[in-house]
């Protein structure tokens, strides 16, 4: 028989007919009532953030292009039983998935749209239009042809394999505090907008960048400025999806993303943490990776195939250069290697800057000052921070973010979630001895940061905590100021033992005595800081394929290895023996101290200072 268009229709018009009402009256009921119950509940971004971070979300899918999900969650306010909820998501949200992922929360994304209405349309089709496809489908292959529609088609497949984005509505402005990788950047922009004032004399454009910076600093967002500023399609895959279960895809994929770029020229490649494919070669515990190699192979193949002049600049990103093949790092390949850092002070001001210009903030909060109460921090954590603030300004129905709002997202951020400050009873009055004792050696050495403040209101894991005004210069430490440090992290344990007696010490100073020990560590085996001598013995993160301190192949002898234990505990002994002295001599001004921490549960520094001056003198800081 001799398929046409016609025929077609005649012949399945009947069916589409009939099977429209059977699917109608079998499940029709059942989808309706699933879908009403999803469109009633719906919640905010923000609400869903919170959420996510007291771990009540179960399951998460994402439609429409991840601007719609639904998700499951179970929490007090939804009877603490699962309830499917519609969430209204922001139109980029990369750290969502990040944050979800480290959750371990379930995440699916589904390409149909996710309307009420179109859901019932497309059930009430379903069956009709499977129909019809399969039909032309048929119809297409009886007559082999491969144009017009059939391409169509595989342009579609190719997309669920890398995202494109056609604009990318990001400019340099955007981006703060990574100046010199911004400039590096610029030079790349007029490559991609006027390749012949290169070309003219002889230049090659170079093909590709590597950005290599710790994660959240904005590496993702300055690729994505590029490609705005130059006006040209940013093209993007994440490492981790080329490596997929199915050996060849990765290799196919990196043919297939490279020959769409081709095709839309002058463009950007991005690819995400090129650490997954890009590892060396031939190693690695338990032989290599086959399918990561092949992957691997295939873009060192294209990167050498494809002219320096094309107009295509490819740009990786990844927070671990020190195990990149060294075939990536090839003149001709990612030749370019900029390094994106933590941002310090003034770049933090400069990002936070940004983040608030979208935001009502009240006129008084400086934004030096929680510049200043941020080190560390990267611009996703700041963009994070002030997105929290935000978000606990409208529960309290402010129309102002205000400096109360932004210090309790800072430490949210840093200790976690807050939670109700136990009753009056004795492990209470235990946890004020150990918080105060932090803070009274905090407060009485001359080389430990200033106290900020005390509470006994639990964060996180912690049931008391003792915050500290960090300092600004973290890069240069001298040895007082760790054993400073290390004696300030032994206040807590000390204090238990002198008021509660050594029967009566608890679990809760097992986070300091790791740091305790690891700082004195660091003291011996990596600043020469001991009578060892000025030894490097051993490094940060001496091998990257195993976990750290796993696979040292210790580089000293036994003999120094029993020395280097010596030193250590002489260190901790010694700054113990000086904590305790500090502590009995103070005992009256602490058990001041816990009274009033108990009564008012947070003290903050100012006030911690002036009731010890009362009693005692202290150091000016240096
Ligand atoms: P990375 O790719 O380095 O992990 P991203 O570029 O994905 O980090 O950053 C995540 C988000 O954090 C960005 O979308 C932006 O909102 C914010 N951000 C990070 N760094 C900066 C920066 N330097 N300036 C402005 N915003 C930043
Ligand atoms: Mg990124
Ligand atoms: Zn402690």
């Amino acid at each position: 028989m001799k398929f046409s268009w016609k025929n077609l229709l005649l012949w399945s018009l009947p069916i589409i007919v009939i099977s429209f009402f059977i699917w109608q009256g079998l499940f029709a009921p059942v989808t309706n009532s699933n879908n009403n119950n999803i469109a009633n509940s719906r919640m905010t971004y923000g609400r869903f953030l919170e959420y996510i971070d007291m771990g009540w979300v179960k399951k998460v899918d994402l439609y429409e292009n991840g601007h719609t999900a639904i998700i499951e969650a179970v929490g007090p306010e939804l009877g603490n039983r699962i309830q499917k909820i519609r969430v209204e998501l922001p139109i980029t949200a990369p750290e969502l998935i990040t944050k979800l992922k480290n959750q371990g929360i379930d995440l699916d994304a589904h390409p149909i749209k996710n309307n009420t209405a179109i859901w019932n349309l497309i059930g009430n089709l379903f069956f009709p239009l499977l129909l019809i496809t399969s039909l032309t489908l048929l119809f297409r292959r009886s007559n082999n042809t491969t144009s017009g529609p059939g391409q169509a088609m595989s342009f579609g497949k190719s997309k669920a394999l890398f995202q494109v984005e056609a604009k990318t509505g990001v400019i340099f402005d955007d981006v703060a505090g990574i100046d010199e990788a911004k400039e590096e950047f610029e030079e790349i922009v007029t490559f991609l907008k006027k390749p012949e004032y290169f070309t003219a004399v002889g230049a090659k454009i170079p093909k590709g960048v590597l950005l290599i910076g710790p994660p959240g600093t904005g590496k993702t967002l300055l690729a994505k400025a590029i490609a705005g500023e130059a006006n040209v399609p940013f093209f993007s895959i994440s490492g981790s999806e080329f490596v997929e279960m199915f050996v060849g895809v990765g290799a196919s994929r990196v043919r297939d993303l490279f020959k769409k770029a081709k095709e839309n020229a002058p463009c950007i490649i991005f690819i995400d943490e090129i650490d997954a494919v890009g590892r060396q070669r031939g190693t690695g515990i338990g032989g290599g990776n086959d399918e990561r190699e092949q992957t691997l192979n295939q873009l060192l193949t294209e990167m050498d195939g494809f002219e320096g002049n094309t107009g295509i600049i490819v740009i990786a990103a990844t927070n671990r250069a020190d195990i990149l093949d060294s075939a990536l790092l090839r003149p001709g390949r990612f030749d370019r290697q900029v390094n994106v850092d933590i941002p310090d002070f003034k770049g933090r001001l400069a990002i936070l800057n940004v983040h608030t210009r979208n935001k009502k903030i009240d006129p008084k909060v400086s934004l030096s000052i929680i510049a200043r109460r941020t080190p560390g921090f990267s611009g996703a954590d700041l963009a994070n921070l002030l997105n929290e603030a935000a978000i606990l300004t409208a529960r309290e129905r402010k129309n102002q973010i205000t400096l109360k709002e932004i210090d309790q997202a800072i430490d949210r951020i840093i200790a976690g979630m807050e939670g109700t400050a136990l009753i009056d009873s004795k492990s209470k009055r235990l946890i004020a001895y150990h918080e105060v004792g932090h803070a009274m050696i905090g407060t009485l050495l001359k080389n430990h940061e200033n106290v900020q403040k005390v509470t006994l209101i639990p964060r996180g894991q912690a049931k008391g905590l003792t915050w500290f005004t960090p300092s600004e210069d973290q890069s240069l430490i001298s040895r007082s100021q760790i054993k400073a440090r290390i004696m300030g992290a032994l206040g807590g344990r000390v204090t238990e033992q002198i008021v509660f007696g050594e029967s009566e010490i608890t679990t809760g100073a097992g986070n300091d005595l790791q740091q305790v020990t690891s700082m004195a560590r660091q003291m011996v085996t990596r600043f020469g800081m001991s009578n060892i001598g000025p030894l490097s013995l051993e490094n940060e993160d001496s091998n990257p394929f195993l976990g750290r301190g796993m696979g040292n192949t210790n580089e000293y002898s036994d003999e120094i290895a029993i020395k280097i234990d010596q030193q250590i505990q002489d260190i901790v002994e010694e700054c113990y023996h000086n904590t305790v002295k500090i502590i009995k001599s103070n005992r009256i001004i602490i058990d001041k101290l816990v009274d009033i921490l108990i009564e008012k549960e947070t003290i903050d520094g100012e006030e911690f200072r002036t009731i010890v001056k009362h009693y005692t003198e202290i150091p000016e800081k240096v």
